[in-house]
């Protein structure tokens, strides 16, 4: 029989006097540094529903889900499948509101230290948050949340009364208006300018505006 080394025995000396290497997880928890990139989750104060996440996620494991309810009303879901998700950080990284520290308590998404993500319910294994969706008066297409419409005016400042859809936006939230327009595809006039409205809308009502066309 081959005798073992010198320092492998050293090492099965300490290891009988110290007790085994390994970690007695999951009956102990292990101690995880403060930088360790784990599970990331919506923060829901800040997150802004504007989608830049979905567009960046280089898994698909982020989708925007834009719902037309019955009502009338619109909602628009970000959805995660933890599934996918390859834990790279990037959502939070590059989130539209957040300073580009994934562990700080700016961005739409936190960077949390959570890794044992083992389950036998799918439902555990996304999540997901919502908000209001707002869609053009004339053509009835969702054009963006309505936390981002107001998120722009705000940065904007003033500049923002350039934008109708911004500025009506702005003013229904300050309760300033409630007129309210139920889509109708009827040809476009230049009043509608006067309307929330989708890129494509506010272009077609510019043209009218402008050239009669
Ligand atoms: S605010 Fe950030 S987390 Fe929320 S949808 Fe936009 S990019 Fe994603
Ligand atoms: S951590 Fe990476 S893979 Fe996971 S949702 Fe964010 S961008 Fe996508």
């Amino acid at each position: 029989m081959k005798k073992p080394k010198l320092r492998e025995l050293g090492e099965a000396i300490k290891a009988v006097i110290k007790g085994p290497y390994t970690t007695k997880f999951p009956f102990v928890a292990p101690s995880i540094y403060p930088e360790f990139r784990g599970k990331p989750v919506f923060v829901e104060e800040n997150c802004i529903l504007c989608g830049a996440c979905e567009q960046i996620c280089p898994v698909d494991a982020i989708d925007v889900r834009d719902i037309i309810n019955d009502d009338g009303t619109a909602t628009r879901i970000m959805h995660r499948n933890y599934n996918q998700c390859i834990w790279c950080s990037m959502c939070s990284q590059l989130c539209t509101v957040g300073d580009g520290n994934i562990f700080g308590d700016k961005a739409g998404i936190k960077i949390t230290n959570e890794f044992d993500l083992s389950t036998l319910d799918k439902e555990t294994a996304q999540e997901q948050i919502e908000g209001e969706l707002v869609l053009c008066e004339k053509c009835g297409k969702p054009i963006t949340s309505k936390k981002h419409l107001l998120w722009l005016a705000e940065r904007l400042g003033t500049k923002a009364f350039q934008n109708q859809t911004l500025f009506l936006t702005k003013m229904k939230e300050l309760g300033l208006t409630d007129e309210e327009y139920p889509y109708t595809t009827d040809e476009i006039l230049r009043e509608d300018l006067n309307k929330i409205l989708c890129p494509s809308c506010r272009r077609a009502a510019m043209m009218k505006e402008d050239w009669g066309f």
